[in-house]
C-alpha cells in the first residue's frame, strides 16, 4: 500500500503521532493509498525548517529562484503522465482532464511564477519633495492550503508566486487528494531543491491546515477552500493581523441571450456546468435564460447532458467521473432531496449510478426561483438549475441575487450589453461568449462569500510580499 509521508526540509517525515489515514478511490471507493495523518508538532517541524532555509532563499538573485521554478516545471514535465495517472486515481477526475488541461497547467503555473520572478517591479514616485521608491521583500515563511477538486493545479498556483517572491513554505494538500502535492516534494527534493523551501504537511484540516493558520511562525496564509472555513480561517487570522488571501466558494450565473449563438455554445455551456463533474469553483450552476428561447435552450441543453459519458476515469472517452468523496457523494444526494421538496423539476440525472463508485447522473433542474436554497447555496457537484428572465435587469437581478460573488459568463452578440451587464455583475470575473478563458496575468479571485483578495499574475506576487517605501529628500 502507498504510503504519502510529509515532506520536511527536503526529507520525508514520519508523522510524529505514528497515524495514517485512509484515501480513497473514488472510482471504487477502496482504498487506494495512506497519508500521513500529522498533527501540531509536524506543522511546527516544517516552520522550523522553513525558517532554516528562509535567508538562503529570499537571498539568492530573482534569476536563481526562477531557475529552481523552471528546473521544478522541467521534472514535472517529464513524469506527466505518472502525475496526471495518480491525480486521476486521488480525484476521480477523468485521466483526460488530469493529462490533458491540469497537470499541463500546474507546469504552467510554475512557469509563469518562474518568469514572474525576474519580471516583477515595485513602484517609484517622484513628487516635488523627492523620491519615492518600493521595496517588496518577501514575508518570510508562508501557509498554502488548498482543496481537493484541483488538486495539484491549485497548489501550483499558490507555492509557485510565494516561492517566486523569495518566500519559503508549509503547504497542505487536502487530506482527500493528497498524492500530487506530495510527489510534487519528492520531485524538488530529487532535482535537488534546498532543503526546507518546499515542505508538505499532511493530514486533516482543523488539525493540520488550523496549525499552519495559528502558527507565529506562518507570516501569511493562501487558502482556497469552502466559505465556511475561509470564515474560520479569518477569525483567527484577523486578531493575530496576519496578512490572508481567501478563495472561496461560487453559486456562479451563466446567462443566456436569445440573441447569441446559443446553439453554437452548447459544448461550452455543457462543459462550463459539468466540467470536473461540477467540481470547480468557476463552474456555472445557475443558468439563466432568456424567456424566448427558454424552452428551445431547455430541450438542447438537456439532450447534451443526457449524452455525456459518465464512467471509469481511467477510460478513454469518459467525460465525467464520480464526485470525490463519501461526503461530496452524501452532500450532493441530499441537495437534490432538497430540491425536489422545494418543488424543482429533475429533467435529467437527479439520481446516483447503480455502480461501485460515488457516481452521480449529471443533473439539470428547472422550475425553482432565486430565494431557494437550491439556488442560493454552493452544492460543488454535477447540479444545474434553469431559470427564465425576461429582461436585462431581470437577468442581472438573478444573477446578483448571491451572496457569492466569484464568476460570471454572459453570451450575447449585443455588444454594448455585455459590457453594460459585466460592469453590473457583482463578481470578480466574467466571461463574454466562452467560460473560464484563463490568462495567468489576470485578477484570480471574488467578493462577498467568494472571498477576500486576488491571486494571479502580480496580485500574487503583491500578495507574497511586504511593500517598504522609502523616501529621499532631493536636493532643492
Ligand atoms: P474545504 O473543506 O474548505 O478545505 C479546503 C482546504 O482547507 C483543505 O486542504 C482542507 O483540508 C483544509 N481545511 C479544512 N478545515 C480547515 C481548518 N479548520 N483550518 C485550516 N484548513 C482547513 O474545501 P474543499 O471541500 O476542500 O473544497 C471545495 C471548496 O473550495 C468549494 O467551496 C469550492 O468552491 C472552493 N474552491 C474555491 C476556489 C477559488 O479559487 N475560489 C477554487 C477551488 C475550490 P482537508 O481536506 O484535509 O480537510
Amino acid at each position: 500500500m502507498q504510503r504519502d509521508p510529509h515532506w520536511i526540509d527536503g526529507k520525508p517525515a514520519m508523522p510524529a503521532n505514528g497515524q495514517w489515514l485512509d484515501v480513497f478511490d473514488p472510482a471504487t471507493r477502496a482504498v487506494a493509498s495512506q497519508v500521513a495523518d500529522g498533527d501540531a508538532r509536524d506543522v511546527d517541524a516544517a516552520v522550523q525548517a522553513a525558517q532554516a532555509a528562509f535567508p538562503t532563499w529570499s537571498s539568492l538573485p530573482n534569476s536563481a529562484r526562477a531557475r529552481w521554478l523552471e528546473r521544478l516545471a522541467d521534472a514535472l514535465e517529464a513524469r506527466l503522465d505518472a502525475f496526471a495517472h495518480a491525480e486521476a486515481i486521488d480525484a476521480g477526475k477523468p485521466l483526460a482532464l488530469a493529462r490533458d488541461i491540469e497537470i499541463p497547467r500546474a507546469v504552467g503555473n510554475l512557469r509563469f511564477f518562474a518568469h514572474a520572478a525576474t519580471q516583477f517591479s515595485s513602484e517609484s514616485h517622484h513628487g516635488e519633495a523627492g523620491l519615492n521608491y518600493t521595496l517588496r521583500p518577501p514575508l518570510g515563511v508562508v501557509g498554502c492550503i488548498s482543496p481537493w477538486n484541483l488538486p495539484l493545479y491549485l497548489f501550483t498556483w499558490k507555492i509557485a508566486p510565494a516561492l517566486a517572491a523569495g518566500n519559503t513554505v508549509v503547504a497542505k494538500p487536502s487530506e482527500v487528494t493528497p498524492r500530487t502535492a506530495t510527489m510534487l516534494a519528492a520531485l524538488a527534493a530529487e532535482i535537488g531543491f534546498p532543503d526546507g523551501v518546499l515542505n508538505v504537511v499532511n493530514g486533516r484540516g482543523p488539525t493540520v491546515g488550523e496549525a499552519i493558520v495559528q502558527h507565529p511562525g506562518t507570516k501569511a496564509i493562501s487558502f482556497t477552500g469552502s466559505s465556511a472555513v475561509g470564515r474560520r480561517i479569518a477569525g483567527i487570522t484577523g486578531p493575530m493581523l496576519k496578512k490572508t488571501s481567501l478563495e472561496l466558494g461560487g453559486k456562479n450565473a451563466t446567462l443566456v441571450f436569445a440573441d447569441s449563438d446559443w446553439r453554437a455554445h452548447l459544448d461550452t455551456l455543457v462543459r462550463s456546468a459539468f466540467q470536473n463533474g461540477g467540481q470547480i469553483c468557476l463552474c456555472g450552476s445557475r443558468l439563466l435564460i432568456e424567456r424566448g428561447i427558454y424552452d428551445d435552450f431547455r430541450a438542447g441543453f438537456v439532450e447534451r447532458v443526457r449524452a455525456l459519458r459518465i464512467g471509469n476515469p481511467l477510460e478513454d472517452g469518459t467525460q465525467v467521473g464520480p464526485l470525490v468523496s463519501q461526503a461530496q457523494f452524501d452532500k450532493v444526494l441530499a441537495c437534490m432531496a432538497r430540491a425536489r421538496e422545494d418543488g424543482g423539476r429533475v429533467l435529467c440525472g437527479g439520481e446516483a449510478l447503480d455502480r461501485p463508485g460515488w457516481f452521480i447522473a449529471p443533473t439539470v433542474i428547472d422550475g425553482l426561483g432565486p430565494e431557494c436554497a437550491t439556488n442560493r447555496e454552493e452544492i460543488f457537484g454535477p447540479v444545474v438549475t434553469l431559470q427564465a428572465f425576461d429582461s436585462d435587469d431581470d437577468a442581472l437581478a438573478l444573477a446578483n441575487a448571491s451572496d457569492y460573488g466569484l464568476s460570471s459568463a454572459l453570451f450575447t452578440n449585443d455588444l454594448a450589453r455585455a459590457h453594460r451587464l459585466a460592469a453590473g455583475l457583482r463578481v470578480g470575473m466574467v466571461w463574454i461568449n466562452t467560460w473560464m478563458m484563463r490568462d495567468l496575468r489576470t485578477p484570480f479571485g471574488g467578493s462577498g462569500a467568494s472571498g477576500l483578495g486576488r491571486e494571479g499574475g502580480m496580485e500574487a506576487m503583491r500578495f507574497f510580499t511586504e511593500p517598504r517605501n522609502v523616501g529621499i529628500a532631493l536636493p532643492p
